[in-house]
């Protein structure tokens, strides 16, 4: 169980993700979560790193898919201004909205990451499906109640987690 809730790797931000490093890998599709990894919780604004990451991916050919436990409104927003496909209520840790994701964005497991800040619904789900598993630092602390309950128990995780040190990474590949 331990195991399920451990990531491939810890960064700061979406933005510390180098894409040189996933493609490496062969990771070819990405699902990204919306809340706290993409924008602030219950926001819908992006900012201008996150833009240009996600700019980048397109350049080297990543797919991406949002994939969020929220209400479709907000996902559908922001996974426009992307311009990717977004899947919202996707009831994470459950499979299937995961399943769903490669399924858009014709990828495998074996060459699909996901990206979130929270271990027990972003990390649990994916390693379920033996996917490559990114935990991200949320981008801020304001979030819904529920959420922040589970952050202590989090917490017991991530403590011991050492943030990767990525600095031998070109961000741009
Ligand atoms: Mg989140």
């Amino acid at each position: 169980m331990i195991r399920l809730l451990q990531p491939d790797l810890y960064v700061r931000s979406l933005c510390d993700i180098p894409l040189a490093h996933l493609k490496a890998r062969g990771i070819r599709g990405l699902i990204i979560d919306l809340d706290n990894t993409v924008t602030e919780w219950g926001r819908a604004t992006l900012d201008r790193g996150v833009r240009r990451w996600f700019a980048d991916l397109k350049e080297e050919g990543i797919r991406a898919c949002l994939v969020s436990n929220n209400r479709s409104g907000r996902v559908k927003k922001v996974a426009d201004a992307l311009g990717i496909p977004g899947i919202s209520r996707a009831g994470k840790p459950r499979r299937r909205a995961f399943r769903q994701a490669m399924a858009v964005m014709e990828t495998e497991a074996s060459s699909t990451a996901v990206i979130g800040d929270q271990v027990f619904t972003d990390i649990l789900g994916g390693n379920r499906l033996g996917l490559y598993t990114v935990l991200v630092m949320p981008i801020n602390s304001r979030e819904f109640i529920g959420t922040r309950m589970m952050r202590h128990v989090e917490r017991l995780f991530t403590r011991h987690l050492p943030v990767a040190d990525l600095s031998g990474y070109d961000k741009r590949p």
